[in-house]
């Protein structure tokens, strides 16, 4: 149950739903995990794609991966301040 201000950075809420940057291309928030059928060995990969711009993430054999890999190229965007 939440009281008060709940929403501070608890380790066990950041491993439970894992946060995701803003579009490197674009800046918007509204993106969303897609899943990619490969064929491939894994038979499904994700990646993260923007509503907004229609840019992908790399693709990825699990969930997490590709929401890691997706926050780390906006990180790498956008830090020039
Ligand atoms: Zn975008």
């Amino acid at each position: 149950m939440f009281v008060g201000s709940a929403d501070t950075q608890s380790p066990r809420r950041e491993t439970m739903s894992k946060k995701r940057e803003p579009c490197p291309f674009c800046g918007a928030v509204d993106s969303d995990l897609e899943r990619v059928d490969t064929g491939g060995p894994f038979g499904r990969e994700w990646r993260v794609y923007c509503f907004d711009c229609g840019a992908t993430g790399p693709v990825i054999k699990s969930q997490s991966g590709a929401l890691g890999m997706w926050n780390e190229r906006a990180a790498a965007e956008g830090d020039d301040d």
